[in-house]
């Protein structure tokens, strides 16, 4: 599942290619995607200019000038893929844009995903957006990352994913962000010490900004169909189970953490 470090990634190449082209033609194959029918959603892209792409958490936002935005979810995964030229746009997609210099880009979802047109004025009222927490980017300071947990109960990793507390962390970079903190997943929020609640945003900076310096982890595509530098290599416990902890040897465990399994050392991330 593409998260921040993918998300990153993404954005950037888009707003490099895409910023400031204009719209030649949408077609959108898969209305439960939408928000609005496909009609609709090609005909009023029809013609908007690309401004700044951006995002937050694990959602793409694409100004298309005047007055609207583009915002896409990737789900499980998806390929978004540029085009410079038709011949060389994918084949298989559910959402394509094509744009008046015969660039363009497509969107293969593995599984399922959202592709929504709002109003920028309105965007307050995109509930799934609306109520995300801050990007978990380095423009979340610890400050921020201290006021997010403050008051929180329930189990640190349940806090990590939850996505209207803070936005871009998956269970796949929440292995290594606990690891190196030393945190068990299940450990409840108010056992945590200002220390560890440091070492843990320490951990989290470390982890996103390595994995964004990779461009994004090898199981993903950027915009350009590249998958990402940052491989199985990297990870310290995630998806590593039997085999020994880097830091005191120990047997890497596969455990149960509600709804998710987690890879923990049971000697560095005591309960
Ligand atoms: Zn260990």
């Amino acid at each position: 599942m593409p998260e921040l470090p993918e998300l990153v990634v993404l954005s950037h190449q888009a707003r490099q290619e895409l910023k400031g082209k204009v719209v030649a033609g949408a077609s959108a194959l898969q209305p439960k995607c939408l928000n609005i029918p496909p009609d609709e959603l090609c005909h009023t892209l029809f013609g908007k200019r690309v401004g700044d792409v951006t995002y937050k958490g694990k959602w793409l936002f694409m100004p298309m000038e005047p007055s609207y935005t583009l915002l896409i979810n990737l789900g499980m995964g998806a390929d978004m893929l540029y085009f410079a030229t038709p011949g060389d746009a994918a084949t298989n997609y559910q959402f394509r844009m094509d744009f008046e210099d015969g660039s363009g880009f497509t969107i293969r979802f593995w599984w399922f995903g959202h592709v929504h047109l709002m109003s920028t004025e309105a965007l307050t009222e995109h509930a799934m957006t609306a109520s995300l927490g801050p990007s978990v980017d380095s423009s979340l300071t610890v400050e921020a990352f201290r006021a997010a947990l403050s008051g929180a109960r329930g189990r640190i990793k349940s806090f990590l994913l939850n996505q209207s507390k803070i936005s871009g962390v998956g269970n796949a970079y929440a292995h290594e962000i606990l690891f190196g903190a030393g945190l068990h997943p299940d450990r409840p929020i108010p056992s945590l010490s200002q220390a560890e609640i440091d070492l843990l945003y320490a951990s989290l900076r470390r982890v996103l900004d390595s994995a964004i310096l990779a461009g994004g982890a090898y199981y993903e595509k950027d915009f350009y169909g590249r998958q990402g530098g940052y491989t199985a290599d990297n990870w310290m416990v995630g998806y590593n189970e039997g085999r020994p902890c880097p830091k005191c040897g120990t047997p890497i465990e596969k455990i149960k953490t509600g709804s998710t399994s987690s890879y923990v050392c049971p000697t560095c991330q005591p309960l």
